[in-house]
């Protein structure tokens, strides 16, 4: 029997956004998954991309996960189906087609350079779990293995803070004139710095993400101790005024215990000095259980977010879907105004 084909809409993607995890019915299907170790997710079991109608979602792999990723019958072994399991029954949700990662998600070799961190953002696996430091060869050579894979549309670059936020400039840095070759779009994102967009400008970068995490300022004190949202507004808007509206990037965590006025205020503030909003869904990780309150949004509030932030996008012209690089060019975790109408 052919598998009937059920395209995936923003409102699908968000369901499979809400619940953020899929149990696939064979191992091989997903291989090689791969351990994020990279912002809140870091150290979880690995991941899953699924394509559908031009639509992109990233689940982590969890085989307690009421969704169920099956193979469907047919010669491609890409080609699979998603079921929600409850009760002893299965849904069928969506079809579509497995992904493969080149470097961390499909289509971009996006690298974490560092996987440590000197800051406690309570809702952050990486402080816990200090991982390792890629050397500049290690990192030059996952890029050039995603390009020997083909289909490299974007190089980006993320890092914890090993030492210093300057360290970490430094270490992204001294990598760019190796990346000059590949002659492809650079996204970097790492902890601002003051005076750094001007030097990642000069060094080729194309758009940069500053993370702004959190959208009650009340919730950022306390969760994110050491770091200072104003400082990071103040070198977004630097970031501005060198790369474009449109060109630069923060991650707002949803599922913090913020309201979504305050995420509609945010993301509202943030697009007036020309910053594109990236609306995450937190993923609570086991190892900050009980650090602070974390609670993974509804298929409702997401969809409502989604509007929220295509209106603001509307007002003052900006386009998530054009951007070159990053999470905006990927897509799998958040919805993203243009690429999931
Ligand atoms: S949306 Fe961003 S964090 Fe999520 S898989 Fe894609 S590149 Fe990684």
């Amino acid at each position: 029997m052919t598998q009937k084909s059920i395209p995936m809409t923003a409102e699908i993607k968000a369901f499979l956004l809400s619940i953020g995890t899929a149990d696939v019915e064979d191992e091989k299907l997903v291989l090689p998954t791969l351990k994020s170790t990279a912002g809140p997710s870091a150290g979880s079991a690995g991941s899953v991309f699924i394509a559908s109608n031009g639509k992109r979602v990233r689940l982590n792999l969890d085989e307690k996960s009421p969704i169920k990723i099956k193979k469907t019958e047919g010669d491609k072994n890409d080609e699979i189906a998603v079921y929600f399991s409850e009760k002893q029954s299965e849904k069928l949700i969506v079809t579509g087609k497995i992904e493969p990662a080149l470097a961390h998600c499909p289509e971009q070799a996006y690298i974490n350079l560092s996987e440590k961190c000197i800051y406690d953002c309570k809702f952050c696996s990486v402080p816990i779990l200090q991982g390792h430091t890629k050397t500049k060869e290690e990192s030059l050579k996952i890029i050039q293995n995603a390009f020997d894979k083909g289909g490299v549309k974007a190089i980006s670059i993320t890092s914890g803070v090993e030492k210093t936020p300057e360290g970490e400039l430094e270490r992204v840095l001294d990598l760019m004139p190796d990346l000059k070759k590949y002659n492809v779009p650079i996204g970097i994102s790492i902890y601002a710095v003051s005076g750094g967009s001007e030097k990642l400008k000069k060094a080729g970068a194309a758009e940069i993400k500053y993370n702004i995490e959190v959208t009650d300022p009340e919730i950022f004190k306390d969760i994110c101790p050491g770091l200072s949202e104003t400082d990071v507004f103040s070198e977004l808007g630097d970031a501005v005024q060198l790369f474009g509206r449109g060109k630069v990037f923060s991650n707002v965590i949803i599922g913090l215990g913020e309201t979504d006025e305050s995420v509609r205020i945010m993301i509202e503030k943030l697009a007036e000095i020309g910053v594109i909003a990236c609306i995450r869904p937190i993923y609570v990780n086991e190892l900050r259980k009980g650090d602070c309150f974390m609670e993974r949004p509804s298929k409702e509030r997401l969809l409502k977010l989604f509007e929220m932030q295509k209106e603001i996008s509307q007002k003052y012209n900006l386009h998530p879907e054009k951007s070159e690089t990053m999470c905006s060019l990927c897509s799998g975790c958040d919805m993203v105004p243009g690429r999931d109408d």
